[in-house]
């Protein structure tokens, strides 16, 4: 009988302590200096039915278990269209501008193609969920909304992908809006826009209120690019909460970015944070594209990086991922959808800590709870038999083999085929 159809099956691992969960009649068990624990699992039909730890005089793992990681924020629709739309200077303004010509070569088999490339490669290198903005509001916003919707359908079961729609702040005022807050409702979507240092003043606070009072009306999320600038700190977070005092909602805000936060003096951003937890609001930093955009200029290499202040807001309570952002495309030429490649190229940039809960947490847990998924990724008795397992017995041996790793996907170890290349 073949490996994939075992519906049981158990492995020695170590795990991470923040991601275990042992029951009542298990000991604390020993860990070593980066927080990673011997454990063996056992799993039934797709469900881990038993957790435990090894005894040190048990045989020592060989390799290192993660739960299937989740993308909290990706642009599948563009993914891949560098080659043919390359922004040579590397400037956010030629981005925007690669990106909008891009949009009108859109077709529903164009954006069927790369999407279900990328989804392939998410999936192959461990993703079980990824939320994705689409350019709406467009000539390209038709075919790029039909392609992720069949895709959404085709890969339901296997990885899930919630839909943002990106558009300009101006479109929720708009006549169309009330028809894509209905297929948003359809799809499980989320409202979505940019909110950005070049806009403010009365008319765009009276946009962002259309779009929060039509979010709360139809009970769908919204997940904003805000602050994503080197330039006047948090404006827009800061429109957002006066927004948010006169317009309150019921429903969950993410901020996108929130980079230029990272220029407010420490009394200010302590401050700012804890208004941010008051109202709810979530983060989700990208630190890969913030690196590569923000604060370039022509002839020098910049000292300032501006990016989400995340040990900052995590202080103030606020939850806070880190997710991948674009992927080959005029915004950045770089990424795969690889979670362990993104937590290995963050993790420099950030100054996270995966061996602490806290430095783990954002590419985890708070990914997960930013999704709202069911499962928050913590490895315990009935949880999803949803790993990566990767070689080697150190947090260094994750983060340097990231490139090779098996997929277990309900109990199920993915044909090498699968795997990252
Ligand atoms: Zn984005």
């Amino acid at each position: 009988m073949s490996e994939a159809l075992h519906q049981s099956d158990s492995l020695q691992a170590w795990i991470p302590r923040g991601l275990l969960e042992l029951s009542h009649q298990h000991r604390v068990p020993a860990c070593t200096l980066e927080g990673l624990t011997p454990v063996q699992l056992h799993w039934h039909e797709g469900v881990l039915d038993d957790v435990r730890p090894l005894d040190e005089d048990q045989s020592s793992p060989e390799q290192v278990v993660l739960p299937r990681f989740v993308d909290a924020h990706v642009h599948l629709d563009k993914a891949f269209t560098w080659q043919d739309h390359p922004n040579l200077l590397g400037t956010y303004e030629g981005a925007l501008k690669a990106n909008l010509v891009e949009h009108q070569s859109r077709s529903t088999e164009v954006v069927l193609s790369r999407g279900e490339r990328a989804l392939q490669q998410a999936f192959g290198c461990g993703l079980r969920a990824v939320r994705s903005h689409i350019d709406s509001g467009g000539p390209g916003a038709e075919s790029s909304w039909e392609a992720l919707q069949v895709l959404q359908r085709r890969w339901r079961g296997r990885l899930g992908l919630q839909l943002v729609a990106l558009a300009p702040l101006a479109f929720w005022m708009s006549a169309e809006a009330e028809s894509m807050a209905e297929r948003l409702s359809t799809c499980g979507g989320l409202l979505g826009g940019v909110l950005d240092p070049s806009m403010s003043g009365p008319d765009v606070d009276q946009q962002l209120k259309a779009l929060l009072r039509l979010a709360d009306r139809h009970g769908l999320a919204v997940d904003l690019h805000i602050d994503e600038a080197d330039h006047a700190p948090a404006q827009g977070v800061k429109q957002l909460l006066r927004a948010l005092q006169i317009s309150p909602v019921a429903v969950p805000i993410t901020c996108s970015h929130a980079s230029s936060l990272a220029l407010l003096p420490q009394a200010a951003l302590q401050r700012l944070g804890e208004r941010m937890m008051s109202a709810n609001l979530q983060v989700i930093a990208l630190p890969l594209t913030n690196a590569w955009l923000l604060e370039r200029r022509s002839d020098i290499t910049p000292l300032k990086r501006p990016q989400a202040p995340i040990r900052q807001l995590q202080r103030s309570g606020v939850r806070v991922a880190v997710a991948g952002d674009n992927v080959a495309d005029p915004w950045f030429p770089c990424g795969d959808f690889d979670p362990l490649s993104l937590m290995a190229s963050a993790i420099p940039l950030t100054q996270l800590l995966p061996w602490q809960r806290l430095g783990l947490a954002p590419f985890t847990t708070a990914a997960a709870g930013v999704l709202g998924l069911p499962w928050d990724g913590v490895l315990r008795r009935g949880a999803p038999a949803d790993l990566m397992a990767v070689k080697g017995t150190s947090w260094s041996d994750v983060l340097r083999r990231s490139s090779s790793r098996r997929v277990l996907v309900q109990g199920q170890w993915l044909p090498s085929t699968f795997a990252t290349t």
